[in-house]
């Protein structure tokens, strides 16, 4: 799920939890562990804990695997697992529930933003889809677009296929 219009306040608010996670990423690309990002994540609504850190081991597993899978980086020339490595994962504000996850979104960010916020059906998703949500958001990390905030590209419901079949998800 993109996000047009996102407003930048909160980069500063992030910013300081986002050095941490850079500094250690980089000795864990390409492992299926869980990054800094998401073990910052702890104290989560219950069970979006433990929803995402199932989904963020499988979604590098599935990316370290699946060939298919690793080319959708490959073609924005990022790394997947260093896409999903870099994401910070925060849930979304009693705000943003209401103005974006009632849309029926699980997950949502702006594009080449390293912050991914979970709404809370996130941790509701089955594993399959848990995955290719973060599949999908660490492609938006990567530089993929998504119409209609840009005209020539596939649709949020279309990067979901794309990613379901790409993954084997
Ligand atoms: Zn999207």
């Amino acid at each position: 799920m993109g996000l047009p219009a996102v407003g930048f306040g909160w980069l500063a608010y992030v910013l300081w939890s986002l050095l941490a996670p850079i500094m250690s990423s980089a000795s864990q690309v390409g492992a299926p562990a869980l990054t800094a990002a998401v073990r910052a994540a702890a104290g989560m609504p219950g069970g979006m804990q433990h929803r995402l850190e199932e989904a963020f081991i499988l979604a590098n597993q599935t990316v370290e695997g699946v060939a298919a899978c690793r080319e959708l980086f490959a073609e924005l020339d990022q790394p997947a697992e260093r896409s999903l490595a870099l994401t910070l994962y925060v849930p979304a504000s009693g705000t943003q529930e209401r103005r974006i996850c009632s849309r029926g979104v699980a997950a949502f960010t702006a594009v080449g933003s390293r912050v991914t916020y979970l709404c809370r059906d996130f941790r509701r998703l089955a594993a399959p889809r848990a995955t290719m949500t973060l599949v999908h958001e660490a492609l938006h990390l990567a530089g993929l677009e998504e119409a209609p905030t840009h005209a020539d590209a596939l649709s949020s419901a279309e990067i979901n296929d794309l990613v379901t079949s790409s993954c084997e998800l």
